[in-house]
């Protein structure tokens, strides 16, 4: 009971009329007149906001409160990127503030393409004479004077590699959300992987010039994945646009000011000159051209420039408008001439004193590179997992979830959510149904996750890429033996999977039936070794027919424990007696790995 003798509940950021009747115990009919005698003429089905609702429950009752929206934790991951320890080293008197810099990302089909050409064209329109923009894979625009630099290859896929990487190269993410449409998948993947990031999300509510579009119902689903509208009491900031009839544009632009405003987003332009590519590629008559978008420092013509293993000295600088530039500051992508060979996007480029240094520099790492080529990439991984969390590397795990139906999502996740202790605290990045594809890969790299399925495979794209990254996927099909699996890790009592390793291989060429023993082949041992005390497998065209034990091992009539290649033995088998004349018989072992 409140002090004024209301009883208290609770109630979401939006709620239908129906769902409001459920809650207050109440007749949908009454609600309706409730809102009616208040001037809203409602149906059923409708929603209403969390103001007008606690208005209906107060008149019967009830004080309202507003529901808290699930706590969303910011994972901690990953190295603070190159450029973000060396601003932090700046002196704080030298620190400006500098434009923003946005990502689009949204659901196919929603309208990212068609707003980043609205909010070019925006500023063409806006005054630059017959300002034919190239694709340089970002732009800058001003609003009210002030300059937004946006990256123009929306989704999330490059957002993402960017990260992984380390460039981490926006400061805040514009999630398109088509209004007719509303919450889709690709939608939460990319508020999954924004808030991975933990970079701010502004949502761009696209289409509404469209006879179907339901914003109410859109505001809704997003409340549902804990971005609340600012009108509803949240801290999202929602826009209402048409980016077809470039409708809401200076809206959103202003809103992306506001947002940018609360950040401190700010770098030194005459600090030590850092930043990240954006794209690169070969043309054959003026070589590796990349868009460099700087981070901090000023970028000249001239200056020697290295990335990753690629150099050289500037030979010349465009920006987005194909005009020339002499000097780039903070926040401003450029597409620049003069490295000896294409970067990699999301690599991190720095300018260095000599084009000496940059090749002693770039020949280190390419010799670390190759090392670490021939040795694979470590994975992080859940047989890892106790020591991390003993020695304080890592406090939390961290996991991509995927499964076949939404029916099995469910109870996985809130298993895995009760396995969370105060030692160590489960961290879903990203969960939803279907195959592991890449860009469940990328988000795991980039955060240092695990990647579970349920009942589910990994494409082949995606098996590469973990390959590479070094990302570990774990697939299972009993729900149980995935969360034991992931208990027992969290305890550290995690029994290490046992790989089979192959160790000899021997052919059958004739069967010898024993009385009383039963059937003996002959075989000659075609590569390594036949332990007696080790499994077998008969493997017949490829397949594999029967695992078990030796019963005998023997070398001309005697009983040995081992026979080596090219020697000639007996081999009889516990429980099997099916040899045939070129049947393959394999020694294995069992390895922890
Ligand atoms: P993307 O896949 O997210 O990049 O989406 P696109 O920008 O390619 O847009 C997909 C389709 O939606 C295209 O046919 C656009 O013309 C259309 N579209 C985009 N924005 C709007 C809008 O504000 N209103 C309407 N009616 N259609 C839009």
């Amino acid at each position: 009971m409140s002090e004024n003798g209301q009883k208290a509940i609770e109630l979401p950021a939006s709620i239908t009329v129906r769902d409001l009747a459920k809650t207050i115990n109440t007749s949908p009919i009454d609600i309706l007149k409730i809102l009616m005698s208040n001037g809203v003429i409602a149906n059923i089905n409708q929603l209403v906001d969390f103001d007008t609702a606690a208005i209906v429950a107060s008149e019967m009752g009830f004080e309202a409160k507003m529901e808290t929206p699930e706590e969303v934790v910011l994972p901690d991951v990953g190295e603070i990127p190159l450029w973000r320890r060396v601003i932090a080293e700046e002196a704080t008197a030298d620190l400006i503030a500098r434009a923003p810099v946005v990502t689009i990302l949204g659901h196919v089909d929603h309208g990212k393409t068609t707003l980043l050409d609205a909010i070019r064209h925006t500023d063409v329109a806006a005054g630059e004479a017959g300002g034919i923009t190239q694709h340089i894979g970002a732009y800058q625009v001003e609003h009210n004077g002030k300059p937004i630099t946006f990256l123009d290859t929306p989704g999330h896929a490059a957002f993402t590699a960017m990260r992984a990487r380390g460039a981490q190269g926006a400061d805040i993410v514009v999630l398109v959300v088509a209004a007719d449409d509303g919450v889709m998948p690709q939608t939460r993947e990319a508020i999954n992987h924004a808030k991975a990031a933990k970079v701010p999300i502004l949502v761009a509510l696209n289409k509404i010039d469209k006879a179907n579009a339901d914003p109410d119902r859109v505001k809704h689903q997003l409340s549902e994945v804990g971005l609340v509208s600012d009108e509803w009491g949240g801290d999202t900031i929602v826009v209402p646009l048409s980016a077809k009839q470039k409708k809401g544009i200076d809206d959103l632009l202003e809103a992306i000011l506001l947002v940018a405003e609360t950040m401190e987003i700010c770098a030194n332009p005459s600090g030590k000159t850092i930043g990240a590519v954006i794209e690169a590629e070969m043309d054959k008559a003026r070589g590796a051209i990349a868009t460099l978008l700087v981070q901090n420092g000023t970028l000249e013509v001239g200056d020697v420039v290295l990335v990753g293993t690629s150099l050289g000295r500037l030979k010349a600088m465009f920006d987005f408008r194909g005009r020339r530039l002499r000097k780039a500051g903070p926040a401003t992508p450029v597409s620049v001439m003069g490295l000896n060979d294409v970067p990699s996007a999301g690599d991190q480029f720095e300018v260095v004193a000599s084009e000496k240094d940059a090749r002693v520099i770039a020949t280190e790492r390419r010799q670390s590179k190759e090392k670490a080529a021939a040795t694979p990439k470590t994975a992080f991984t859940l047989e890892q997992l106790y020591s991390r969390v003993q020695s304080g590397e890592d406090k939390e795990l961290r996991l991509v979830v995927k499964a076949d139906v939404q029916g099995s999502l469910e109870p996985i996740m809130s298993s895995l959510k009760d396995l969370s202790s105060d030692d160590i605290r489960i961290n879903i990045l990203h969960a939803e149904t279907g195959n592991i594809g890449e860009n469940d890969i990328m988000l795991a790299a980039a955060s240092q996750a695990i990647v579970i399925g349920f009942s589910v495979q990994a494409d082949t794209g995606a098996r590469r890429l973990a390959e590479t990254e070094g990302v570990s996927i774990r697939l299972y099909d009993i729900i149980y033996r995935m969360i034991e699996d992931i208990e027992l890790a969290l305890k550290g009592m995690f029994e290490p999977e046992l790989r089979e390793t192959a160790i000899g291989h021997a052919e059958v060429r004739a069967i010898f039936k024993i009385s009383k023993v039963g059937n003996i082949a002959g075989c000659r041992v075609s590569d390594g070794e036949i332990h007696r005390n080790a499994h077998m497998k008969v493997l017949r065209g490829g397949q594999e027919l029967f695992k078990g034990e030796i019963s005998s091992l023997k070398r001309l009539q005697e009983s040995a424990n081992e026979v080596r290649a090219g020697f000639e033995c007996g081999i009889g088998l516990r429980g099997f007696n099916d040899f045939a004349v070129g049947d393959i018989l394999e020694c294995y072992v069992l390895q922890k790995v």
